[in-house]
């Protein structure tokens, strides 16, 4: 197996989602905003790592995040943004029965390490990646 690919923006981002077949009875229901899902709570027989949202150039992502409509952190409908937190720091999985998408990423407390999930799905995600500082991306670009 070679590393799971880096995915750089939103745009590769809606790339790779796709829309649950069905009504699927993931563990993770509860994940509409990020939430701590511990390690054995982890339905990792289910869920495929497909993707990176970790830039493997960059040693500090930052923490600046993204909520251009007044969301916050724990928003179900908070936006997606891969290059701010915490979505720069995320895995991407796919749930191997109903194609449900999910990121997590791992907070690092002073003493504690605490595994969040996030199920998301496209409408979330802008094809309008922001960049960091507010600035917005257009589409297409150098390709
Ligand atoms: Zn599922």
């Amino acid at each position: 197996m070679s590393d799971p690919r880096f995915v750089a923006s939103n745009d590769q981002l809606l790339a790779l989602l796709q829309t649950p077949t069905r009504a699927c009875q993931c563990s993770l229901q509860r994940c509409a905003g990020w939430e701590s899902v511990s390690e054995t709570d982890w339905p990792k027989e289910t869920l495929q790592h497909i993707a990176t949202l970790r830039d493997p150039e960059l040693h500090e992502p930052t923490f600046e995040e993204h909520h251009p409509h007044q969301t916050r952190y724990e928003s179900a409908d908070a936006p997606v943004s891969v290059k701010h937190f915490p979505y720069n720091r995320c895995d991407v999985f796919a749930c191997q029965s109903c194609q449900q998408t999910v990121l997590r990423y791992t907070e690092y407390g002073g003493y504690y390490i605490d595994p969040r999930a996030r199920r998301i799905h496209a409408d979330l995600v802008s094809s309008e990646g922001a960049d960091l500082h507010g600035a917005v991306i257009k589409g297409g670009g150098a390709s």
